[in-house]
């Protein structure tokens, strides 16, 4: 899809009326730029499952899975999911790519650098320019969205005659905003919003995404979430809740370890993921025990890198009731396994935030498990992405000439609703 606004050409090479890869470039005479450059985990699945294995970053190429980056020299990351980060192994050296926190970047690519099957392919090549987005870059601002890895931005482009803000993905509310409104603050100075009301930024071209546009299934209401994690808390009150979070979504993290605290239990990190970064959290934001603490204390099993006081698995065996197990997904089977008997009525929280097509998942065989380990689950989808009712508040507050919808698969029923809100949208596929 292609789009021209001035001297500006906005080619959308991936990401058009689909979910995930979004892959966009913006030239114009002096520069190109390109926003994002994610997989596509609907073709990524068309090829690949757990016996079949990308052999090389050329055949995710040749299967249109990956796009050809490497012909660009200046890469914007929106944030870190990979459907738009990507497979960064394939730039070529010199290129810079600028992404939203060098901190976070490092500690988020670490563990792909020592995989041994194809994600070792995400971690960018010694040459590469790692550069943080916030830095100058001249035609390029960073505007602090909120979103489901942190942090996330939208980037808005300004070559003097074109002004381009690419959403990248956000949401507009969050449980964290009404459970805590300090917190929040402290995570997001200003978000996108906030930096448009205030400096009443001009916007020729939206690059809009869509997610919750048609899916499947709706995403549950900051409100909702709130309300539903009480419920569990209140009727589980006696046994053990396991609560599995992606140890990126800072503020879904933060959510549930407020509610621990407010609960009275004590959080125990269990995997090596999810140790490292909520210690790497703590350092920066002091989430545990410290002046503007979440928690007053945490807990980690043995056998994993050291980052907070040890506790065993019999003490909490003898009593559930007085703690909450944060881990990833991957982890909970095994952890079932281990507990033997003290998994049975065992409660899951399991939440996710994307759909399937960004993260290419598929939960059923965990179902399986969870049942006969005897947990009871709770699959809560909190969305990244805002919802189609609050449009309308984006849109007045961008105030864009014209909007070009990508990152859903619902584009013309989007585009309908923009009109009807009444701006232009530019469907020209
Ligand atoms: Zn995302």
């Amino acid at each position: 899809m292609m789009f021209k606004h001035k001297d500006t050409l906005i080619e959308i090479k991936q990401g058009f009326n689909e979910i995930g890869g979004n892959f966009i470039i913006i030239k114009n005479k002096d520069n190109n730029v390109v926003f994002d450059q994610g997989i596509r985990f609907s073709r990524f699945k068309k090829f690949y499952n757990a016996t079949i294995q990308p052999s090389s970053v050329t055949e995710m190429k040749k299967l249109k899975i990956i796009p050809p980056s490497d012909e660009y020299s200046k890469i914007f990351i929106s944030h870190l999911h990979l459907d738009h980060l990507g497979v960064l192994h394939s730039l070529n050296l010199g290129t810079t790519l600028y992404v939203p926190d060098t901190e976070v970047f490092e500690k988020f690519i670490g563990p792909y650098k020592e995989s041994n099957n194809w994600t070792a392919y995400i971690s960018p090549p010694i040459g590469v320019k790692v550069v943080d987005v916030k830095g100058n870059n001249d035609n390029v601002t960073p505007l602090s969205v909120e979103h489901s890895a942190y942090p996330a931005y939208a980037l808005y482009y300004d070559s003097g005659d074109t002004r381009i803000l690419y959403s990248g993905d956000l949401r507009i509310s969050s449980p964290l905003r009404l459970l805590d409104p300090q917190l929040h603050e402290r995570l997001h100075h200003k978000t996108i919003l906030e930096e448009y009301d205030e400096k009443g930024l001009d916007t020729d071209v939206l690059l809009l995404e869509g997610t919750n546009f048609s899916s499947a299934s709706s995403p549950i209401q900051p409100h909702y979430f709130l309300e539903q994690i009480d419920n569990i808390f209140d009727s589980h009150e006696n046994s053990l809740i396991i609560v599995s979070v992606d140890p990126i979504d800072l503020e879904g993290l933060a959510t549930l370890l407020l509610k621990t605290k407010i609960r009275n239990r004590i959080p125990i990190f269990l995997g090596r993921r999810i140790i490292e970064m909520a210690s790497f959290w703590n350092s920066k934001f002091q989430i545990v025990d410290k002046a503007y603490q979440i928690v007053d204390k945490a807990y980690q099993f043995r056998s994993e890198p050291i980052e907070f006081d040890i506790i065993d698995k019999e003490e909490v065996v003898k009593s559930p009731k007085d703690y909450v197990i944060f881990t990833a997904k991957g982890n909970l089977i095994n952890l079932g396994r281990d507990l033997g008997d003290a998994s049975k009525g065992s409660v899951i929280i399991s939440t996710s935030t994307e759909s399937k097509n960004e993260t290419g998942e598929d939960e059923s065989v965990e179902d399986n498990w969870y049942r006969m380990l005897g947990f009871i689950t709770y699959r809560l989808r909190l969305s990244g992405h805002y919802y189609p009712y609050e449009l309308k508040r984006i849109l007045d507050t961008v105030k864009p000439k014209e909007v070009i919808p990508i990152h859903t698969e619902a584009t013309d029923v989007m585009c309908d609703y923009v009109n009807k809100l009444g701006y232009k949208c530019a469907n020209t596929a």
